[in-house]
């Protein structure tokens, strides 16, 4: 995909204008209670601005108002309120248990040192901004939420309030940022549990033969997307049996988190509707091609796109050089965010174009950061980078926001990038390009060490992530990769 400017109806990204008080120090987000967010006190204005979206939800036909929040294993978990429940949900929050916050993938519960257990409530409050009726799920409407305790502090363990404060300390140093998700999928005929996937189509890769199979469900896939005001800048094949991508235009980070989050809820209702069943996880089957979920970024300043009209190579400015360095030197410990499950590291291998190397290049699919400048013409509002070696069971919130910890810390840094990598890094001498961790303990070890993700994450959400982490890694130690594939296949 491109991240080329494509109106929508929400508003364009602008520094500054993510979140509220200023944050602290480049890179540094403090997870501290009501320091960095306005305390939820605006209930009266919330309530109202509630109730007008209760009138244009009514005229759509909605009948409930589905809550998601993301937990820390990269699964969608829910609250769902009737419509007119919706004010009080906006004003008081709907009640939800903090364990959410160290479930496994596969609903274990396990603890963290800081956050986990039975006991305590926090409030999850919808999103009154972002609530959209769901095409494919007709009588419903869904918003992202995001956690306070019930005091009105922000949750320290809320992933998309960490994201709004990396948005917000990027906006302190007069930096925007435009992302977009990028969502592969493989679709499979819907089936007993356990039965090994059947394909719908047949047809080769890449292959028109796949789109006319296919073409009542991929039109019904456009048109929900559409209809939910999202727009769809490009769908095809991919490469493995049953799989599909779509892209959508960029947004803010923290929109563009969100939107995943949609564009995946909507891909699988429209599945169920024709019998079919999506699977986002990143391995379908073991030793093929996966599932990817590659994150698009542009850093900008004052409109201008940092990745062009620079001194640096193929155009980038100082900035944008050090963010991406910074980001390019942090993938092992990324990794943890941005490539949650241990499956994960079926799909990160050399030669499948999921980026198994650390290393960067002009259109280098085989390199973790890909550069994409666009066409000539369009470089100005197309250049971003691309960031291949994440997938589908990131929690997004997390994504997007400790890769700009880690490119605002290399940013501040002055930090320049190695060499460009050309070709295929699997045929290079052994050694000269470094491999991405090849499994999760080596990307733990990574994260464990990151002073600038501990301090972005603050200490309970970064402990969380890793007590999940850890667990993961345990249950899957021994697990031979088809059984692996076949526990996360329906999970994500
Ligand atoms: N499916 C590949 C992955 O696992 C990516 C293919 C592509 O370059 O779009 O990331
Ligand atoms: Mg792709």
């Amino acid at each position: 995909m491109t991240t080329g400017t494509v109106a929508t109806d929400r508003p364009e990204p602008t520094a500054g204008s993510a979140a509220g008080p200023a944050p602290g120090p480049a890179g540094h987000v403090d997870a501290g209670a009501g320091a960095v967010l306005p305390p939820r006190a605006d209930r009266a204005e919330r309530g109202e601005r509630a109730q007008a979206a209760v009138e244009r939800l009514r005229g759509s036909g909605v009948e409930a108002v589905a809550v998601t929040w993301v937990d820390n294993a990269g699964i969608a978990r829910v609250k769902a309120v009737p419509l007119g429940g919706l004010v009080h949900a906006a004003q008081w929050g709907v009640g939800t248990a903090p364990c959410f916050d160290v479930f496994l993938a596969d609903d274990t519960i396990v603890t963290s040192r800081l956050i986990g257990g039975p006991t305590g409530d926090l409030r999850l409050y919808p999103d009154v901004e972002r609530i959209v009726p769901l095409a494919a799920q007709p009588g419903w409407a869904w918003a992202p939420g995001d956690r306070y305790t019930q005091g009105g502090a922000p949750h320290p363990g809320c992933q998309r309030l960490f994201a709004r404060r990396a948005v917000a300390a990027a906006a302190e140093q007069g930096l925007a940022l435009k992302a977009g998700i990028e969502i592969e999928w493989v679709v499979a005929l819907a089936g007993p549990e356990g039965e090994e996937p059947r394909y719908p189509t047949t047809g080769p890769a890449y292959g028109m033969q796949r789109l006319t199979d296919l073409s009542d469900y991929l039109r019904d896939v456009l048109r929900a997307l559409g209809e939910q005001g999202l727009t769809v800048l490009q769908i095809h094949p991919e490469y493995a049996p049953g799989q599909f991508e779509v892209s959508v235009a960029p947004e803010g980070p923290v929109e563009a988190a969100d939107t995943s989050v949609l564009v995946r809820h909507t891909v699988r209702a429209v599945s169920a509707r024709h019998g079919l069943r999506a699977s986002f996880a990143p391995a379908v089957e073991a030793g093929g091609v996966g599932n990817g979920g590659h994150l698009h970024l542009s850093l900008w300043r004052e409109g201008h796109n940092l990745a062009h009209g620079g001194p640096g190579p193929h155009g980038l400015t100082a900035e944008a050089e050090g963010f991406l360095a910074g980001v390019l030197g942090a993938l092992p410990e990324l990794l943890v965010l941005g490539c949650s499950s241990p499956a994960g590291y079926l799909r990160l291998v050399p030669s499948h174009w999921a980026g198994a190397y650390q290393c960067w290049g002009l259109e280098n699919r085989e390199a973790a950061l890909r550069l994409v400048t666009g066409s000539t013409g369009e470089r100005s509002s197309a250049a971003n980078a691309e960031i291949k070696c994440f997938d589908a069971t990131a929690n997004p919130y997390l994504a997007v926001g400790a890769v700009i910890a880690a490119g605002l810390a290399g940013r501040e840094q002055r930090l320049a990038l190695p060499p460009e990598f050309t070709g295929d890094p699997s045929l290079a001498e052994p050694g000269t390009v470094p491999r991405l961790p090849a499994g999760p303990a080596e990307a733990i070890a990574a994260y464990r060490g990151s002073a600038v993700l501990r301090e972005a994450l603050g200490e309970p959400l970064f402990e969380a992530v890793l007590a999940v982490r850890q667990a993961e890694a345990e249950q899957y130690a021994d697990v031979p990769p088809e059984r692996l594939a076949a526990a996360t296949r329906w999970r994500y």
